[in-house]
Parts: C-alpha cells; sequence; structure tokens
C-alpha cells in the first residue's frame, strides 16, 4: 500500500494537536488539516486556555486522568524550553475558593498539577466571602499563540493546511483513506450527534499586568486567568444558547464578579469581549467507526466533544486518536496485502 492518505477535520486545539500526533507517529503518512476557520476564528482562540480539568461524567475519572497527565507533562516541557513564549505556555499559581467546603476536597487531577494544598486562614483572608480554598501551580496556554505555533510544527513537518467546509465526511472517501473528525461543535451537523450541544462562554479580555495569580470560584463560574499579555475575566456556561454576540450586560455582570473576587480589576483597561461555544457531551467521543456505502469503506476516528476543559486534555486524547489511526492503518494494509495473495 502507497503511503496512507489521512485527513483532520478541523483546526482548533483538538484538529491541529491530533494531526501533530499522528505526524509524529505515522511519519510515512500524507497528512492534511482540512477546516472551514482557523485561528483566530476558533473556539480554541477564545478559551481561557487554564489547565484546570473540567469533569465529564461519561468518561471513567482513571481515562481523563489520564488525559491531562499526558497534557500536563507535554505542556509542562515546552513551558521549560526555549519554545516557551513563541508557544504562549506558562506556569501560574494561584488558589481556586469555595463559599462552602466542597464534597471534594481533593479533586483528582490534585497530585498532577503542582504543590497543591489547602490554603491557610491567613490566605483565605483575602477572600472574606469564601471559607475553603485550595492553592497550586498549573499551566495556561495563550489560546491564539499556541494554535500557531501548532500549525507552524505541522507546517515544517510537511502536512498540508487547507481551508475547506466539510459537508459530509463521505465526501472525502474518493481522496483520503483515513479521515479524522475534530470538528468541535460543527461536529453536531457534519455527523448528526444529537447529544453534542453547545455552552455558552462570554470571557473578557484585559489588560490588568499587575494580577499575576489565578483565581477561580469553585462553582466554576467566576474566575480571573492572567496570561502573558491579557487577563481573562470569566464567565457564563449557557447551555443549548447558539449565540455568538456579546452581550452587555453579561459583560458588567462578569466584570463586577471578578471585581468583588480581586478589586484591584477595578483599574483594568482595555477590555474586549469573546465568546465562544463549548462542543459539549456527556462525554468525548474518542472512537473509531467504518462509513461503508455499497461495499466502499471510509475508516473515521471521531475526537470532539471537550465541552469545558479541552485545553486541559487536548494532547491525552490526541495520542489516544493517533492510536487509533494507526490501528485503522494496520488494518487497511492488513486488507491490501491479504487481497494480493
Ligand atoms: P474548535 O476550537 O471549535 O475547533 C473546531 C474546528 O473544526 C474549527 O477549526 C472549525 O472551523 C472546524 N470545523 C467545524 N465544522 C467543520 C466542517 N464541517 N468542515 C470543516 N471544518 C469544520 N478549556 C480548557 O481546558 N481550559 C480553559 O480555561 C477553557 N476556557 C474556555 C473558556 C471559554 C469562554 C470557552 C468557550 C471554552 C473554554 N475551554 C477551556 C474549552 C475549550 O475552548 C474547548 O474544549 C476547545 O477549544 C475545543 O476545541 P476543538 O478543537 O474541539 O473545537
Amino acid at each position: 500500500m502507497a503511503a496512507p492518505k489521512v485527513a483532520v477535520v478541523g483546526a482548533g486545539v483538538v484538529g491541529l494537536s491530533t494531526a501533530l500526533c499522528i505526524a509524529e507517529t505515522c511519519p510515512s503518512c500524507s497528512l492534511t488539516v482540512l477546516s472551514d476557520q482557523f485561528s483566530p476564528n476558533t473556539t480554541s482562540d477564545v478559551a481561557a486556555g487554564m489547565l484546570i480539568p473540567h469533569t465529564y461524567p461519561g468518561t471513567p475519572i482513571h481515562v481523563q486522568k489520564q488525559w491531562f497527565k499526558e497534557t500536563f507533562a507535554y505542556l509542562f516541557a515546552i513551558s521549560n524550553s526555549a519554545e516557551a513564549s513563541e508557544a504562549g505556555i506558562h506556569l501560574i499559581s494561584g488558589w481556586q475558593v469555595f463559599k462552602n467546603t466542597p464534597k471534594e476536597e481533593l479533586p483528582f487531577w490534585s497530585d498532577v498539577v503542582l504543590g497543591f494544598r489547602l490554603m491557610s486562614g491567613a490566605e483565605l483572608q483575602k477572600f472574606p466571602q469564601h471559607q475553603f480554598g485550595q492553592a497550586f501551580t498549573t499551566l495556561k496556554c495563550d489560546c491564539p499563540p499556541y494554535l500557531l505555533w501548532l500549525e507552524k510544527r505541522l507546517k515544517a513537518t510537511g502536512v498540508q493546511i487547507c481551508t475547506r467546509k466539510v459537508a459530509d465526511l463521505w465526501e472525502l472517501h474518493s481522496e483520503y483513506n483515513v479521515v479524522v473528525n475534530c470538528a468541535g461543535i460543527g461536529a453536531q451537523q457534519l455527523v448528526g450527534d444529537k447529544k453534542l450541544f453547545p455552552v455558552r462562554g462570554q470571557v473578557l479580555k484585559v489588560h490588568a499586568p499587575w494580577v499575576k495569580n489565578f483565581i477561580r470560584d469553585g462553582d466554576g463560574l467566576t474566575y480571573i486567568y492572567p496570561g502573558i499579555h491579557r487577563v481573562t475575566l470569566g464567565g457564563t456556561r449557557e447551555k443549548e444558547n447558539w449565540s455568538l454576540s456579546p452581550d452587555p450586560g453579561t459583560t458588567k455582570d462578569i466584570f463586577d464578579r471578578c471585581c468583588s473576587l480581586e478589586p484591584s480589576l477595578q483599574g483594568a483597561q482595555d477590555i474586549k469581549v469573546k465568546v465562544g461555544l463549548r462542543p459539549s457531551r456527556q462525554g468525548v467521543r474518542l472512537e473509531r467507526e467504518v462509513l461503508n456505502q455499497g461495499g466502499v469503506k471510509l475508516p473515521v476516528v471521531h475526537n470532539y466533544g471537550h465541552g469545558a476543559g479541552g485545553f486541559s486534555v487536548h494532547r491525552g486524547t490526541a495520542k489516544e486518536a493517533a492510536r487509533l489511526v494507526g490501528e485503522c492503518i494496520a488494518a487497511l494494509q492488513d486488507s491490501s496485502s491479504r487481497a494480493k495473495l
């Protein structure tokens, strides 16, 4: 069989990192990324890019933890290299604070982040409305630079990158041997997945360079995440809301909530508002499927539905998707060598 032709649909953090893992594990593949939008116009560009996992109720915890561990290790190595500033990856310390003590004082990821501990009473004095807190160091991606860095690495390994809207995965069957679906919320239309739904998120990106620590309310709704150049203030979680237009009332509400956690934000300047649709499901869809029309087959690997935690687990899910692509190629090679016998 000639060099297998693989197409990855989608150029958010999931599509680009999946393509990179495929290029690393299958250097003989001819690989193409097809997407209707690229950075800065994807959901991944809107994200805060913090490595604090979201919990997927439909995925076993040990699997989620493995994805997070692999992602943390990968980005930690980048943060510790000369590439860190171009890739937009940095370590960041801060606090997750709770108005009431949570049921789970130690989250499943507490031994993956660095230096996880409960906050002291003296530290909690900074947050008079909260009575419990966790302090730790994690990683943050500045999302548009990270996406551009991934794209640059793909181009350097010879991967083709093309602008194309795919209406149906089957339309790719005559051009590619394997197709990888990383279409994010676009998968709802692309493969008719009724279990996938948007969770709208509105955030503010502000200039406040004096804010150095992250602060996250344990309810997950209000957060302050300093990046290299801007601080992300959030947020909202609006299920089944497809609107990409910023809402001015929500902007004021987010700003007020963040100021009540960190009063110095009153001095923040140059406030920009962004909206994104989290591709949400009970669990990430990460599996093989074989499409079949009239006896003609097209192996597909799905990798979408990362909801509120795509940055936190992207490398782990990309590695698994690349392994599944390897299985598809091995099956194709096996059937082509059997056909020659
Ligand atoms: P996307 O980035 O949406 O990429 C999908 C790609 O597929 C796009 O390039 C699109 O153009 C392409 N596409 C879709 N349909 C088609 C088609 N038919 N043909 C061709 N191309 C197609 N996660 C974290 O881990 N940490 C955070 O701090 C964090 N903060 C967030 C804050 C907000 C406000 C939001 C909205 C999300 C946040 N997330 C966070 C979640 C994270 O952004 C997502 O999980 C992640 O971006 C999903 O990546 P993706 O590549 O699957 O989707």
